[in-house]
């Protein structure tokens, strides 16, 4: 048990969180980091990461944030592995209080503890997270040129996921476990229209197939809800798309969420509702939910902080 005191504590240590850490610390605050549950956050899930600028060479999802890490860790960010359970942004300095008994007092707090993708939770499917299974198209559709994928879900972001992987892939089953679509008619009409798409109604994954070595997506078994037939497609990749959750629990007391749990920030910035608490990356932001985009958020929030700080002082 120990007690910290910051001028600014940052939540997270994705590339938001590592990015925020970075700034802050360039800009003498002295931060504080919580890593939370997921030290290095969802990258550390994946492997080959070939859109992050500055790597010629594809760099694997847990060596980027091994990299993010150790940088702020040698800019001066106090990094302490735990896990915010409960916060109290209506004193000043805010308060925050941890699974491991921890006590935080800051002047400002940066939000970053992301928005994790919904999975299927079948053993099958964690195994191959990284190597075949994906929740992220815009990430991992390049590597599927001219090879059959699945989509599985049956809303807007599968209908899109659906439409940007026949980009690339040769083929794209939407599995569905309903016999209509929920995507808007717009959506459903063009993935109906796609020659490249097909959609097996009624049907949900019962396991993911794969080969051991090297590590692979072969195929996925589904079943039919309404008859129990079971039956395998032949894939090379499985794209999950059921939703993410946005890990905002803590702060729902304090924080404005809009209606999927995402923290509302200040049009073109990082500020929520609370003066001195800013939010960064993926739990502020449905649309993109990239590495990039988390961090480039990110180093705003620290701007942002340092600029409130200064604004207190003066
Ligand atoms: C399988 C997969 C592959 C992907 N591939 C790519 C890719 O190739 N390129 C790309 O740009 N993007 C990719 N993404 C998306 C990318 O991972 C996210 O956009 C990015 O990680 C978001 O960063 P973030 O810092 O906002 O949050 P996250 O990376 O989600 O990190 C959240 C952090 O918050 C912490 N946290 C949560 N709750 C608490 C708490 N209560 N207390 C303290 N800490 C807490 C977690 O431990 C974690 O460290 C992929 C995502 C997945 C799931």
């Amino acid at each position: 048990m120990a007690e910290y005191k910051t001028k600014v504590l940052i939540i997270g240590s994705g590339p938001a969180g590592y990015t925020a850490g970075i700034y802050a610390a360039r800009a003498g605050l002295n931060p504080v980091l919580v890593s939370g549950p997921q030290i290095g956050g969802q990258l550390t899930m994946t492997t080959d990461i070939e859109n992050f600028p500055g790597f010629a060479e594809p760099i694997s999802g847990p060596q980027l944030m091994e990299n993010m890490r150790t940088q702020a860790q040698n800019v001066g960010v106090r990094m302490v592995d735990d896990k915010i359970t409960e916060v109290d942004f209506n004193t000043r300095p805010f308060v925050c209080s941890s699974e491991n008994g921890n006590e935080f007092t800051a002047d400002t707090v940066i939000v970053s503890t992301g928005s994790s993708a919904r999975w299927l939770n079948l053993p099958s499917e964690k195994k191959y997270i990284g190597f075949g299974v994906s929740a992220c198209a815009t990430c991992d559709g390049f590597f599927y040129r001219g090879k059959n994928v699945a989509v599985v879900g049956g809303g807007n972001t599968a209908a899109e996921e659906a439409l940007y992987l026949t980009g690339f892939a040769a083929k794209v089953y939407l599995i569905h476990r309903r016999d209509a679509l929920r995507a808007d008619a717009v959506m459903q009409k063009r993935v109906k229209e796609n020659p490249k798409i097909e959609i097996v109604w009624d049907s949900v994954v019962d396991e993911v197939l794969g080969s051991e070595q090297p590590l692979g997506v072969n195929g996925v078994k589904i079943r039919n809800v309404k008859t129990d037939a079971v039956s395998e497609l032949m894939i090379d990749g499985l794209f999950v798309a059921i939703g993410h959750h946005p890990n905002t629990e803590v702060f729902k007391n304090f924080l404005k969420l809009d209606d999927n749990g995402y923290i509302m920030t200040a049009p073109n910035g990082t500020a929520t509702n609370i003066a001195g608490v800013f939010a960064a990356g993926d739990v502020q932001d449905a649309k993109f939910r990239q590495a990039i985009t988390s961090a480039a958020s990110g180093a705003m929030a620290a701007m942002e902080a340092e600029k409130f700080l200064q604004m207190q002082n003066s």
